[in-house]
């Protein structure tokens, strides 16, 4: 069976957990109520399974559903303001084939990235319990562990870099901040340290108050793709057509 299969048949069993009641009636909850704006659609209100390429060497750790958002759409950080920041980003470093992530049938593809979640659900306040971690935690594992040879984690936020470096034997890390890096020794990975990256989450309460501005997340999101091996022509699958739909905007906001 491929990768890219047993992945699938993962994200299936993931999408239909109801595990933690608490969260079950939240998601639920949300998808009801559901934003005006979104009114006429209906929510995924289900947990959500990682999303990208099944050969990734980067893997990207955020925290959980947004609620409008993946919660929504039923993809990782798509169809809010923290997936346009983070596929932005991705598609400025030729990583993604577009900016935009609207939806789970948009076209969006990712190359040598995937993305994944410690928590699948949306949790109110966007704060999952540490019981609720610790229950979906075997959701993340399985799901990074499938992903094999990982070249690079980038962790986007403090609870992100905890669950990344909790995959592995504790040993002495540095405390979260941003820029700060590590290494886990994954278990599937033969013992071989992989390098972990810290970066504030891309929440619109980091990025609209400035406490992470895009050329910050550029920088960590280059050094993690390097780390990861990700220079050459893997990152630069996406990255011409990034650079001629960049200057078409430009061009067209010029006139
Ligand atoms: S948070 Fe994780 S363990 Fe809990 S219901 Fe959602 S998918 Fe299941």
């Amino acid at each position: 069976m491929t990768r890219s299969r047993r992945l699938a048949l993962l994200a299936d069993e993931i999408s239909r957990c109801r595990a933690c009641p608490r969260l079950v009636a939240h998601r639920e909850a949300v998808g009801e109520v559901k934003r005006r704006a979104y009114a006429a659609e209906t929510y995924w209100a289900r947990p959500v399974p990682g999303f990208g390429d099944p050969d990734a060497r980067l893997v990207v750790v955020g925290l959980a559903p947004g609620a409008h958002g993946a919660n929504r759409t039923g993809r990782a950080f798509t169809g809010d303001r923290s997936g346009d920041f983070l596929y932005a980003a991705l598609h400025r470093a030729g990583l993604a084939s577009q900016a935009q992530s609207s939806s789970r049938v948009d076209g969006l593809t990712l190359s040598g990235v995937f993305i994944t979640l410690p928590c699948r659900c949306v949790p109110p306040d966007n704060r999952p319990l540490a019981e609720e971690l610790a229950r979906c935690r075997p959701w993340f594992v399985r799901e990074v562990e499938q992903l094999g040879a990982t070249g690079a984690i980038l962790a986007l936020g403090a609870i992100a870099y905890d669950a990344v470096l909790s995959l592995a034997d504790p040993a002495k890390h540095p405390t979260f901040a941003h820029g700060v890096e590590s290494a886990v020794a994954l278990p599937w990975a033969r013992g071989r340290a992989v390098p972990v990256v810290a970066s504030y989450h891309v929440s619109q309460q980091n990025t609209q108050t400035g406490r992470l501005t895009a050329a910050m997340f550029d920088q960590v999101l280059s050094r993690a793709a390097d780390l990861a091996g990700l220079a050459g022509p893997q990152r630069g699958r996406h990255a011409s057509r990034g650079r001629v739909e960049e200057a078409a905007v430009k061009n067209r906001r010029s006139k």
